[in-house]
């Protein structure tokens, strides 16, 4: 049984102020559905601290928005995999596509974080997804599956197996734009069924999440699709009452 998670990637938002207003509201908002699914939050590197100590033990984890692909060193304003462990970070997000496409990280590169974050004792959350030309043109597919062999030929599918995958149409990331359920369904068997393609039992074990203007909205009908095991939530992260029912969606 693949256990649902909801990760809230607040990107590069938030104040000491607002971060506490909102994960009060937040906790006790989500009470009712905190058995029913894992769920973490991510907010960016200075707030990692505050966070941790607001979630306390309530058994929402916390995770990182990015980790360096080098251990250590002369990596002036990286932050190394251990570091976010040593804060009390479980999770980290690798390969948003606001990072490959901004920030020009490679797969390679992706890749490398990958592995930092693994041999730190963390879980990795490997963003993949394709741009809109690529959807169009008919390599959705192909793309993802490239951003995916990239992890597994530095990692091995062991690495892979211990992480959650995070299907992110770049088209519709803070877009407002949704996935249909027929796209997101498709594209998370695919996935799936490429995993286990490579390793038989790698894909069927794996979570893989949706994340793309996931709201309150159009929660319910994306999380009961069959390989859909949760969501990575943007935008509708920093609301707390839509949050929470975004989780009451998944529970
Ligand atoms: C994201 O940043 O991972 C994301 C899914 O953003 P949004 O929900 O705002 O589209």
């Amino acid at each position: 049984m693949r256990k649902p998670i909801l990760i809230a990637n607040w990107k590069m938002n938030g104040s000491l102020h607002a971060n506490q207003a909102l994960l009060v509201r937040l906790l006790t908002k989500i009470r009712p559905y905190r058995k029913a699914m894992d769920m973490a939050v991510c907010p960016p590197f200075p707030y990692l601290f505050q966070v941790r100590d607001l979630l306390g033990y309530t058994g929402l984890a916390l995770g990182a928005q990015n980790a360096s692909p080098a251990a250590s060193g002369a990596h002036t304003g990286e932050v190394s995999a251990t570091m976010l462990r040593e804060m009390g970070c479980r999770y980290v997000l690798i390969g948003h596509s606001e990072r490959r496409s901004m920030y020009h990280e490679s797969s390679d590169d992706v890749a490398a974080r990958f592995r930092q974050v693994r041999s730190a004792g963390m879980t990795p959350i490997l963003c993949v997804g394709e741009t809109l030309e690529e959807r169009e043109q008919g390599r959705a597919m192909a793309a993802i599956e490239m951003q995916l062999q990239t992890v597994i030929d530095e990692n091995g599918m062991a690495g892979l197996r211990d992480g959650i995958i995070a299907y992110e149409p770049v088209w519709a990331i803070g877009t407002g734009r949704t996935a249909s359920p027929a796209q997101v369904s498709e594209t998370h068997r695919a996935v799936r069924q490429f995993l286990e393609f490579q390793e038989a039992g790698g894909g069927e074990a794996l979570r893989i999440v949706y994340g793309g203007s996931v709201k309150a909205g159009n929660a319910a009908e994306l999380f009961q699709l069959p390989d859909v095991d949760g969501g990575l939530i943007g935008g509708a992260s920093l609301q707390a009452d839509e949050f929470a029912d975004i989780a009451s969606a998944l529970a």
